[in-house]
């Protein structure tokens, strides 16, 4: 049985001892994987990890919000401040022809800014929503799948995302989703709309500790559903606390089928189903 974790980081820093480990047990567990860029290096960093499997590994290039900005960032483990990078298109282009990468992400949003003032945060959306659209130019350019961080933002991400629909509908494909939102936490209602834009969502192991999206999993459509760990972070339960990986997925996967009431051979066959019709993975 294959299970397809569409969301993991194990190309960041807290994977710098033993990633080759981590992935070798997602493979030898028969779990999937894509690495998912937040910024250059570890876009890059995601490449040069796949280029060193057969097959199960796979490669996402993007600029993540939050790394627009300086911001601070544990890294083996010490607090430490991170420049913000300018979005340069031409080195992620670069990045994105290689046929391992099969999606540009993560991009999006992230509004979640406790410590910026109003001012700040009017300058911290702005600049987000350009780096956003530019890097959406880019996903139909090299004719990839988009994947979306969306935190506090959606109202915004949702208007983007249908003005960008509006213009570029002749280049996004009609036959699959055309994106997907990850690590999705909110309402059935934006749920909805996000399908109605042609795009799909995303549960991690918030899931499994939380019974607020029960009842839009009970009642999504089958095709619009994936998994993922987004490990480091969101570890499932009975792991909470503990750094999150790959093969951690399963917990995800058996949350749904049970509240879908299904065998969890068909939830990882189906959600296989979804991330590789995505990622246009054969
Ligand atoms: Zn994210
Ligand atoms: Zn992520």
């Amino acid at each position: 049985m294959l299970f397809f974790d569409s969301h993991s980081h194990v190309n960041s820093s807290y994977f710098n001892d033993d990633a080759d480990e981590v992935l070798r047990r997602a493979i030898n567990n028969g779990v999937a994987t894509v690495l998912v860029g937040t910024d250059y290096k570890s876009s890059k960093k995601a490449l040069d990890m796949v280029s060193r499997y057969h097959s199960g590994i796979y490669a996402a290039v993007g600029l993540h919000p939050d790394e627009i900005f300086d911001h601070h960032e544990k890294i083996n483990g010490v607090d430490t401040l991170v420049k913000g990078e300018l979005f340069n298109a031409d080195l992620y282009q670069q990045l994105g022809k290689f046929p391992s990468v099969v999606a540009i992400g993560e991009i999006g949003l992230d509004y979640h800014k406790p410590e910026a003032s109003i001012e700040e945060l009017k300058k911290i959306k702005q600049a987000q929503k350009e780096v956003l659209i530019k890097q959406l130019v880019l996903a139909v350019k090299l004719k990839l799948p988009v994947i979306f961080h969306c935190r506090q933002a959606h109202d915004d991400l949702i208007k983007i995302l249908e003005d960008f629909r509006k213009e570029y509908r002749a280049y996004l494909p009609t036959d699959r989703a055309w994106g997907v939102i990850h690590c999705f936490s909110a309402t059935e209602t934006i749920a909805w709309q996000y399908f109605n834009l042609g795009l799909v969502i995303s549960f991690t192991g918030l899931i499994t500790f939380s019974q607020q999206w029960d009842s839009l999993i009970r009642k999504m459509p089958e095709d619009k559903l994936l998994i993922e760990t987004d490990s480091p972070f969101m570890t499932p339960e009975p792991y909470r606390g503990r750094r999150n990986e790959p093969v951690l997925v399963k917990y995800v996967a058996n949350r749904i089928a049970q509240i879908k009431n299904w065998d969890i051979e068909k939830l990882a066959q189906l959600t296989t189903t979804n991330a590789k019709r995505l990622f246009k993975i054969n």
